[in-house]
């Protein structure tokens, strides 16, 4: 008998201000794989990249409507058994992320994925978003308020608290 499965996963994905993004992905692996919890959160992290180096919360709904935590293996093993059929509904819920998050001294940029070496375009409106130089100019994200800041070791220590006191102006 083959361990081997092919299920496909709806994920529900709900950031900070309240927006759900819907995706749909296969996993294909075997029964390790999908209800090992490690390897699972490192699936989300490969397929929502806005996953990486945050806190979330996993849940699913159970037969009764209740929002069942999924936070081991043991979880997933008990929720992939509970849920009928090859397709399986989580939600994702991103916790606040500490502000030092936002201060790294290694940034990639948002929209080209390479890590930005000059100016840092930070949006005030979005938790955990920048740009590079160039993308900026190209117009990406141009509807967000954004500063120009930079990935140099004094943003780092002074500019996360000034960025977080004019985020809350906006917000
Ligand atoms: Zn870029
Ligand atoms: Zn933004």
């Amino acid at each position: 008998m083959s361990e081997n499965h092919c299920i496909t996963l709806k994920i529900f994905l709900k950031d900070k201000s309240g927006t759900i993004k819907v995706k749909k992905y296969v996993v294909n692996g075997d029964t390790y794989t999908i209800t090992n919890f490690t390897s699972f959160r490192e699936k989300l992290s490969t397929a929502f990249p806005k996953l990486k180096d945050v806190d979330i919360k996993i849940t699913w709904e159970d037969a009764d409507g209740d929002n069942i935590a999924l936070e081991n293996d043991e979880d997933f093993r008990l929720a992939f058994t509970e849920m009928s059929g090859s397709l399986k509904t989580l939600s994702v819920e991103i916790l606040d992320s500490k502000p030092a998050l936002l201060c790294e001294l290694d940034v990639i940029c948002d929209m080209c994925q390479k890590r930005i070496t000059a100016y840092r375009y930070k949006c005030l409106q979005c938790r955990d978003y920048d740009l590079c130089k160039n993308c900026e100019y190209t117009g990406y994200h141009s509807d967000h308020v954004m500063l120009r800041t930079s990935t140099k070791e004094l943003f780092v220590k002074y500019g996360c608290k000034i960025v977080d006191q004019i985020s809350k102006v906006i917000e």
